[in-house]
């Protein structure tokens, strides 16, 4: 099986491509870094912490969120890879699996503290985020139980100069960083526009549309992210309700994670 396919055989899974434009999502050639966080309002709001390795998007669900206090460990539940046009969407999950708005809420870079593919194998992944937001030193640290269904981990913010016991940083910002938008603004409108796609990301979805969807996600362009890629994101989720993990209690609150 192509290198692709292992990385994302469980975004894959959770997708029926024969009614979703969708990509089947292949990895990105290009050896990037980017690094982003989706505050996600499902069932259960969370964050969607992302970090890009390999040409996809690890990913976990925050439960409450990023914090700058070192002695605060946030509960990180691990999502399945995504492909990097995920990390561009802000708007709203229809009805079905992970239902919800969702709004951009970090961007930036990460940089690991020695071997990434080692630290996500033994649990143990240390970087430095350099984000619009967050900034300094983190770590993700594995919880190893017996029977866990789930892989658990612990985000927690590093000593530095960016550690910060006073502020908090889900109720210092509580805006799009990108849009500059509210959740509940979001909430009304949806996806931004982007100039060369007018149609609104809360309109159904129509075969031209469809159509103009698939068109847009050609393997080639796959490595960059654009505004383009928001309707079939929002289809997919709308499809992927039946492939749900039915044990996990993350399995709406993380859907489309
Ligand atoms: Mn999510």
């Amino acid at each position: 099986m192509p290198r692709s396919g292992r990385a994302l055989k469980a975004y894959r899974e959770k997708r029926d491509f024969r009614h979703t434009p969708e990509p089947r999502g292949a990895v990105a050639k290009a050896k990037g870094n980017s690094y982003l966080i989706q505050k996600h309002d499902a069932r259960r709001l969370h964050y969607d912490f992302r970090l890009e390795l390999d040409g996809v998007l690890k990913s976990w669900a925050v439960t409450r969120g990023p914090s700058l206090n070192p002695r605060d460990k946030r509960l990180a539940v691990r999502t399945e890879d995504h492909p990097l046009q995920y990390g561009e969407f802000e708007g709203i999950i229809p009805k079905g699996y992970g239902a919800g708005t969702v709004m951009l809420w970090d961007q930036g870079t990460w940089h690991p503290k020695g071997d990434p593919q080692e630290g996500l194998r033994k649990g143990a992944l240390k970087f430095v985020l350099r984000g619009k937001r967050l900034n300094g030193g983190f770590a993700l640290i594995r919880m190893r139980k017996k029977g866990d269904k789930r892989e658990n981990w612990l985000l927690v913010k590093e000593r530095d100069d960016e550690a910060d016991e006073k502020h908090d940083p889900t109720k210092q910002w509580a805006t799009s960083v990108v849009s500059g938008r509210s959740l509940d603004t979001i909430a009304k409108h949806g996806a931004t526009l982007d100039k060369n796609d007018r149609v609104s990301d809360a309109a159904p979805m129509t075969p031209a549309r469809k159509k103009s969807a698939q068109n847009s996600h050609s393997c080639r362009r796959s490595s960059r992210l654009s505004a383009m890629s928001l309707p079939p994101v929002v289809t997919s989720c709308m499809r992927s309700s039946s492939t749900a993990i039915a044990s996990s209690p993350w399995s709406e609150g993380t859907g489309c994670a």
